[in-house]
C-alpha cells in the first residue's frame, strides 16, 4: 500500500453515498429553474485566458494569483474557467442568444481557482449559476432572488440563510470613491495589515471585504461608497428595497459588501448562513453586471446572475439532516441462486425486472452464496427484496421472495412475481 497515490492538493473526490444527495439537491435545483423558465446552456471548462482578462479584471485575486493558465501546444494562452459568467457571455454572443433578446440561463460545472484549500474553499468547485440578459428593471433582482428563495424552501435551508444585499453604483461611481478610499486608508498606512497594504492601489475596494477586526475598525470613520452613489443608483437600490419589503423578504443592507470581481455594477448580493460557525459561510452571491457582454465585444446588454457552490450547500444539508440515512445506497431486488446451473435463468429474470420496471434497483448477485449467508448479504446490500429462484422449472413456486422490510415470505412463479413487484412500486 506505499505507493497509494493521492488526490491533488484542493482537489476533491465524491463517493457514492454524496453522489446522490448531490443528485437529489441538483435536481431540485433544476426543477424550480425549470418553474421559472430558466434554459440551460452548456460551455467549455477550458476558455482563452483574454476572457477573463478582460472580464473579471487583471488586478483581482482571481486573475492575479488563482487562475490555472498554460499554454497549449500551438502556445494558445488558455485557462481553466474560474467561473462561470464570462463564459456564459462568451457563448451566449457567439451564438447569438442574446443579440435584441431577452434570455434566462443555467449551467451548472466545475470552476478551478489556485486558493489556500480549506474546508467549503477547492481549487476544483462546482458551480450552479445562472444568468439573466436583457433585463435593467429591478424587477428582474428580484426575481433572482425569489428563485434563490425557492431553492432554498425546497432544499430545507430556508431558516439558516440571510440574505445581505447592497449596491455599488456604477463604475464612474466607484471610481471616485476609491480615489477617496485611498487617500484615506493611506494616513493609515501603518496599520494595515499586508493583505490590505497589497490591494491599497491596486483594488482598493477589497479592503471592506476584510476579514481582519482591526481594518473594520478603521472603516467606520472612512468613507462610505454609499456616499458617493449617483442619485439615481440610490433610487433603483431603493425601490428593490421596497418591493423586497413588500412581499416581506428579509434582508440586511450590508455596505460593505462589494464581491470580489471587477464587472458588478449597483445590486449585489450574497446569501449566508450565519449558523454552525462555518469557515466558508457564503453559499451563494451575485449582481447586476450591465457593462460585461460590452467588454465582451458585444452590444450594451443589461445583465444580472447569481452563483451557488455546490459543495458549500452540500456541506450545509449534511450538517443540517445530520443523518446517516440519507447516505446509505439502497437496492430493491436482490436476485441470487445456489445452483451455478440457474445462472443464465436469473440474468433473464433481472433483466425481465429492469425492463419492465425502469426505477428498480436490481442487482443479480453473481458471485458465489450459500443458503447461510445470502440474507446477510442481502442486508447488508439495504436490499428491501431478496429473490431466490430455486429451480430452472417454471413452476407455481421456484422463486422465493424475502421481502426484508415487511418480513415476510412467498413463493411464486415468475409471473407472479411480476405481478407482485408492480403492485409494491406502483400502487403507493
Ligand atoms: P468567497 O468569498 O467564498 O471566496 P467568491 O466571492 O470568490 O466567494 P464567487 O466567485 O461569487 O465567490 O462564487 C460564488 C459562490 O461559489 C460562492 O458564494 C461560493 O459558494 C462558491 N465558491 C467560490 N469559491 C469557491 C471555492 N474555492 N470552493 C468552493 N466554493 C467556492
Ligand atoms: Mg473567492
Amino acid at each position: 500500500m506505499n505507493g497509494k497515490i493521492q488526490i491533488v492538493r484542493g482537489m476533491h473526490d465524491l463517493i457514492p453515498t454524496e453522489v446522490i444527495e448531490w443528485n437529489l439537491i441538483e435536481n431540485i435545483f433544476k426543477k424550480v429553474l425549470i418553474n421559472y423558465c430558466y434554459d440551460e446552456i452548456r460551455f467549455p471548462i477550458i476558455e482563452k485566458k483574454m476572457l477573463f482578462k478582460k472580464s473579471i479584471g487583471t488586478v483581482t485575486d482571481i486573475f492575479e494569483k488563482e487562475i490555472y493558465s498554460f499554454k497549449d501546444k500551438s502556445k494558445n494562452e488558455i485557462c481553466l474557467r474560474p467561473e462561470g459568467t464570462a463564459s456564459c457571455v462568451r457563448a451566449s454572443l457567439n451564438h447569438g442568444l442574446i443579440y435584441k433578446k431577452k434570455q434566462r440561463l443555467w449551467y451548472i460545472g466545475p470552476m478551478f481557482r489556485y486558493e489556500r484549500p480549506q474546508k467549503g474553499r477547492y481549487r476544483q468547485f462546482y458551480q450552479l449559476g445562472i444568468e439573466v440578459f436583457g433585463y435593467l428593471e429591478p424587477e428582474i433582482d428580484l426575481e433572482i432572488i425569489l428563485l434563490n428563495i425557492s431553492w432554498w424552501k425546497k432544499l430545507n435551508i430556508e431558516k439558516y440563510l440571510t440574505l445581505e444585499i447592497n449596491t455599488i453604483g456604477s463604475i464612474e461611481d466607484r471610481e471616485k470613491y476609491q480615489k477617496a478610499l485611498i487617500k484615506f486608508l493611506s494616513k493609515k498606512k501603518s496599520v494595515l495589515d499586508q493583505q490590505s497594504k497589497n490591494r491599497l492601489f491596486k483594488n482598493p475596494l477589497r479592503i471592506l471585504d476584510s476579514k481582519n477586526k482591526k481594518i473594520q475598525e478603521i472603516l467606520i470613520s472612512g468613507p462610505k461608497l454609499f456616499d458617493f452613489l449617483s442619485k439615481k443608483s440610490i433610487l433603483r437600490f431603493n425601490f428593490l428595497c421596497k418591493l423586497l419589503d413588500s412581499i416581506n423578504i428579509k434582508y440586511k443592507i450590508n455596505n460593505n459588501l462589494v464581491r470580489g470581481l471587477d464587472y458588478y455594477n449597483d445590486t449585489v448580493f450574497e446569501w449566508k448562513c450565519e449558523s454552525f460557525n462555518l469557515s466558508q459561510n457564503t453559499i451563494c452571491a451575485g449582481g447586476r453586471y450591465d457593462n460585461l457582454v460590452e467588454k465582451i465585444g458585444g452590444y450594451s446588454t443589461p445583465a444580472i446572475g447569481c452563483a451557488v457552490g455546490m459543495e458549500r450547500i452540500l456541506f450545509l444539508r449534511s450538517l443540517i439532516l445530520n443523518k446517516s440515512n440519507s447516505s446509505i445506497i439502497k437496492i430493491d431486488v436482490y436476485i441470487v441462486f445456489f445452483d451455478k446451473n440457474l445462472y443464465l435463468e436469473c440474468l433473464k429474470l433481472s433483466q425481465k425486472i429492469r425492463k419492465k420496471f425502469g426505477n428498480i434497483k436490481t442487482l443479480l448477485e453473481i458471485s458465489f452464496v450459500t443458503k447461510k449467508n445470502y440474507l446477510k448479504k442481502a442486508s447488508k446490500l439495504n436490499s428491501r427484496f431478496c429473490i431466490v429462484v430455486s429451480s430452472i422449472k417454471k413452476n407455481e413456486k421456484n422463486i422465493l421472495v424475502k421481502d426484508l422490510k415487511k418480513n415476510v415470505n412467498l413463493k411464486c412463479c415468475e409471473q407472479k412475481l411480476l405481478m407482485f413487484l408492480e403492485r409494491e412500486y406502483y400502487s403507493q
